[in-house]
């Protein structure tokens, strides 16, 4: 027999079930005097069942994870939903005008969480999304993209010894699920910390839309959904034949010299490697020095990677989640993109 749903209160707003409301809470002015909030989407729906947050662009350049949640308010589903979906399409507003990952005080608000309502600015915000969204809610998914000139493979990252994560993650059937506990200040540290399984989902780079990633966003919280049985759509009932890769060891390589990167693989065809295979090789824009190849440390994944053609000494420039399960990733992503008929990965070259 199904329960009928409450009214939810949200941003001094009452909600009535079987309605989709926007709401506007409210954030500091600009110094222009120019006012500013953040519009959520709350899809209250008839029946009781779980309640979901979605929310992107926490860092404002990431314009792959606003695309993600604009799609999914197309799907036919949207106003029949069981439970309660609110979705945020851009958290930080304030670096979204200006394409920054960072808030007008240079932080990154993502290390800022869960905040305090007398903070900086950076620490009001996260007490807002706090206690109006992450504490009214029991499951979250919070959407990324790799920072500017990173570009990042679809993947998932969780912390899977919070209850009712793993369970969740696997439904989203993301090709990589980096298992990792961290105390950063992050969005997914305080839900965790609530006990709120979050999933962030990580795909494509800053300030570009990248098809695949897109796609796989969409698809991956419709799982979630179908999952927790807030929607039912019988073609996501379809399991994947492959399981994800679940790996507790990434590591970024550095480069060990300066100088012009020429990526070597090609990730639209292949995004693993075995130890000591060549990445990339820096060359000396001047041609006075040798070219230095850049190796894999171990067996794993591609699942960052450098876009940009300059590097420093030091510079990150490709992520490497551990792993000796090369085939069956190769297999599960060729699965998922043959499903969601999406373009390959794009890299400079
Ligand atoms: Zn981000």
């Amino acid at each position: 027999m199904p329960i009928k749903n409450e009214p939810f209160k949200i941003g001094g707003k009452t909600i009535e079930p079987g309605t989709h409301e926007i709401v506007l809470l409210p954030a500091p002015d600009l110094y222009t005097q120019t006012k500013m909030n953040i519009p959520i989407h709350v899809f209250h729906g008839k029946q009781a069942g779980p309640k979901l947050f979605v929310s992107s662009a926490i860092h404002g350049d990431e314009l792959n994870s606003i695309e993600i949640i604009r799609r999914l308010h197309q799907k036919n589903w949207i106003d029949n939903i069981k439970g309660t979906l609110i979705t945020i399409p851009v958290v930080n507003i304030y670096g979204f005008i200006i394409q920054s990952r960072y808030l007008p005080d240079n932080r990154d608000l993502n290390r800022c969480f869960p905040g305090s309502r007398a903070g900086s600015l950076a620490a009001r915000l996260a007490h807002l999304i706090t206690k109006e969204i992450i504490t009214q809610c029991q499951f979250g998914i919070d959407l990324h993209t790799g920072g500017y000139g990173k570009i990042n493979l679809p993947q998932l990252r969780v912390n899977l010894e919070t209850p009712g994560a793993k369970q969740i993650s696997k439904a989203f059937e993301a090709p990589v699920i980096i298992d990792a506990k961290i105390r950063d200040g992050s969005l997914r540290q305080a839900a965790s910390e609530l006990g709120i399984p979050i999933l962030v989902y990580e795909g494509g780079e800053a300030l570009r839309f990248n098809e695949l990633c897109i796609r796989m966003g969409v698809r991956g919280i419709e799982k979630v959904m179908n999952y927790l049985k807030m929607i039912s759509v019988p073609s996501l009932n379809k399991k994947t034949e492959f399981k994800p890769v679940i790996t507790q060891t990434s590591r970024w390589v550095r480069a060990s010299v300066s100088g012009f990167l020429e990526p070597v693989k090609d990730i639209t065809a292949s995004f693993t490697v075995k130890k000591n295979e060549i990445i990339y090789y820096i060359h000396d824009p001047f041609l006075i020095n040798p070219s230095v190849p850049v190796v894999a440390p171990f067996d794993g994944i591609l699942i960052g990677l450098t876009n940009l053609p300059v590097v420093n000494e030091g510079d990150a420039i490709c992520h490497i989640a551990s792993t000796k399960k090369l085939k069956n990733v190769h297999a599960y992503i060729d699965e998922l993109k043959s499903e969601i008929s999406a373009p390959v990965l794009k890299i400079i070259k």
